[in-house]
């Protein structure tokens, strides 16, 4: 077994970069929730941006934690960024968009299925 001054440093740094990118990818991963004193443009009431998080309009700050609520919504879009990454999800969602607009697209269907269901996204 080599003793820890034998190991070169050069062996080291990588491993240290390695680690530090799964910590910061883990962080990243995880759901974030801002209540945004901005009207975002168009009817849309709130906008999900993967890595940085979920952003809702502050005037929906109290509405209940009900299958059809915007929060439950936009989690559904956070599970599609878990389950795809980053550019897949990106690369899908702007497909579909251009395909087949912004409100019957495929992952926007998927996202308005709990309000039909009643299914409550309760992972986060
Ligand atoms: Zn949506």
């Amino acid at each position: 077994m080599k003793s820890i001054d034998k190991i070169h440093p050069k062996k080291i740094i990588p491993a240290y970069f390695v680690l530090l990118t799964l910590i910061t990818l883990s962080i990243l991963n995880e759901i974030r929730i801002f209540y945004i004193p901005i009207n975002i443009p168009g009817r849309q009431m709130a906008i999900t941006i993967p890595p940085f998080g979920i952003f809702i309009e502050d005037q929906f700050k109290n509405e209940p934690n009900i299958p059809c609520s915007i929060l439950n919504h936009e989690k559904v879009h956070w599970e599609q960024f878990r389950k795809m990454g980053l550019v897949s999800f990106y690369f899908n969602y702007f497909k579909s968009y251009f395909k087949s607009g912004r409100i019957i697209n495929w992952m926007e269907e998927e996202a308005r299925n709990p309000c039909k269901t009643g299914k409550l996204i309760t992972t986060y």
